[in-house]
């Protein structure tokens, strides 16, 4: 079984079609979306109806929680903020039930799925440092836990009881090994924040083990211009040319 793992979407649906794309050429599976379909861009109806389409399983983020008020924007930065007031006032029905709907952890075989961590779903922790990393271990069974969030594709290696080791992820593969333990975070379709401007996401092979990041251009104008059309602050155009 072939999964592709991605998220933060984030209403880029240019990003989105290139990845889909990308997808359909690597012979994909089963498709599993770690959550943030909509909030920063300028198309998140379109996204949301595309990603319904195409994930075989679609996991709930903080973004999904916030244009339905079900969670609170007081912590969103401004940008973040009126991303949210925006997309509230033009998500439709439908784009609502499906976000309504998701979960907030899932499991097939050996992975895990969650959109923050898995300790604490509802409260969107960031997993970013090795101690975090390492606390977060305890409240997953698997062997592979499958998170989003941060934007920034890393492998946290966790080997009996010592402390994880913590990376950053390239475009290297990556060998899920018996009796070792990992939290791979795929990284971010729609707004990359690790100084690649391409949309990211994680292809896993089940049964061989492996899994590696794929990097795919996309049109960042087309998707600059949705924001900007929108009325959405420029400074959320402007940081999808750096991967900001
Ligand atoms: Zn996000």
């Amino acid at each position: 079984m072939r999964y592709a793992i991605f998220s933060d979407v984030h209403g880029n649906l240019q990003a989105l079609e290139s990845v889909a794309k990308r997808m359909d050429q690597l012979k994909v599976d089963r498709r599993i979306c770690l959550g943030d379909v909509v909030g920063y861009g300028g198309n998140p109806n379109e996204c949301v109806e595309r990603v319904a389409q195409i994930a075989d399983l679609t996991i709930a983020g903080n973004h999904d929680h916030a244009v339905l008020g079900t969670t609170d924007v007081g912590y969103f930065n401004s940008n973040a903020q009126a991303a949210v007031f925006w997309t509230r006032e033009i998500l439709r029905e439908r784009s609502r039930e499906f976000l309504g709907d998701l979960p907030l952890v899932a499991g097939e075989g050996y992975l895990f799925f969650v959109h923050g961590s898995p300790r604490e779903p509802e409260r969107w922790h960031y997993v970013l440092s090795t101690p975090e990393a390492d606390l977060n271990f305890e409240y997953f069974d698997t062997d592979l836990c499958l998170i989003g969030h941060s934007h920034r594709p890393f492998l946290a290696t966790k080997r009996g009881e010592d402390q994880c080791t913590v990376r950053a992820l390239n475009e290297d593969r990556i060998l899920i090994e018996e009796g070792s333990r990992y939290i791979v975070n795929e990284g971010s379709v729609g707004q990359p924040r690790d100084g690649d401007p391409r949309a990211c996401f994680l292809i896993l092979d089940a049964e061989e083990r492996s899994a590696k990041i794929e990097r795919v251009p996309y049109d960042i104008a087309g998707a600059q211009r949705a924001i900007l059309e929108a009325g959405l602050p420029p400074a959320l155009a402007d940081r999808l040319r750096y991967g900001s």
